[in-house]
């Protein structure tokens, strides 16, 4: 199948609440424009480097998420065009990014990523230090960032309980949530799900799936 035919087969299976990010890391820049001219604009990233040398040449009215493990000392060079970063799991990159978003006269939208796996090679907070950091002072003085969802990858595993677990548990922790808003929190977005597992993750109340190989075939 072409990568048309899977991006058509998926797009057309999701519930209309649910949006796809086309995963296309590894991907070379002519397979992203066949994913672009089928219609689709909103593509994830999970490396910077890669992020800006795609957005550089491909068209401007792409919508880029970074979905991968980000460092303070790289923010700078995605602000400002970055439509959502998926991986925030600290309060000093939180503060980096509102920097970094002043700097270009934006607001950038955040998720929190919250560490949801029985595995040791995930990142993200716990409940307990994403309570913590929206419940901060520190928070409330950054203007130039809005937290809008939480973002939770499941344990790789074949075990379909299991996941769906972990992804519940991470909708239980949304919803505490659903009436807290403020200029800079107020959450619509929960980003679970890729290839092996975003089935789980809708039933489990995702509203954002983050789809690799489902599109572009296995990476080499
Ligand atoms: C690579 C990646 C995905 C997509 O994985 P597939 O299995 O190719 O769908 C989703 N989320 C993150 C954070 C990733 O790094």
């Amino acid at each position: 199948m072409s990568i048309a035919n899977n991006l058509h087969k998926i797009k057309s299976s999701l519930p209309p609440q649910v949006t796809l990010i086309a995963v296309t890391k590894t991907h070379p820049v002519n397979k992203l424009q066949e994913v672009y001219d089928a219609g689709h604009k909103i593509f994830g990233e999970n490396k910077v480097q890669e992020l800006v040398d795609k957005y550089e040449v491909l068209p401007k009215d792409i919508q880029w998420h970074l979905i991968g493990h980000l460092q303070s000392n790289k923010v700078k060079y995605i602000a400002p065009f970055v439509s959502l970063i998926h991986s925030v799991d600290s309060l000093k990159l939180l503060q980096e990014i509102n920097k970094q978003a002043e700097k270009n006269n934006r607001i950038i939208n955040c998720l929190l990523q919250i560490y949801i796996a029985k595995e040791e090679t995930k990142f993200g907070l716990s409940f307990e230090e994403a309570e913590e950091l929206v419940a901060s002072a520190e928070l409330k003085a950054l203007k130039n960032i809005k937290i809008v969802g939480f973002m939770g990858m499941a344990t790789n595993t074949d075990r379909k309980e299991q996941i769906s677990n972990e992804f519940k548990s991470l909708k239980t922790f949304y919803d505490k949530f659903h009436n807290v808003s403020t200029f800079n929190f107020e959450l619509s977005n929960l980003s679970m799900g890729m290839s092996s597992d975003y089935h789980l993750a809708i039933e489990q109340g995702s509203t954002l799936v983050r789809v690799g190989s489902s599109i572009f075939g296995q990476r080499g």
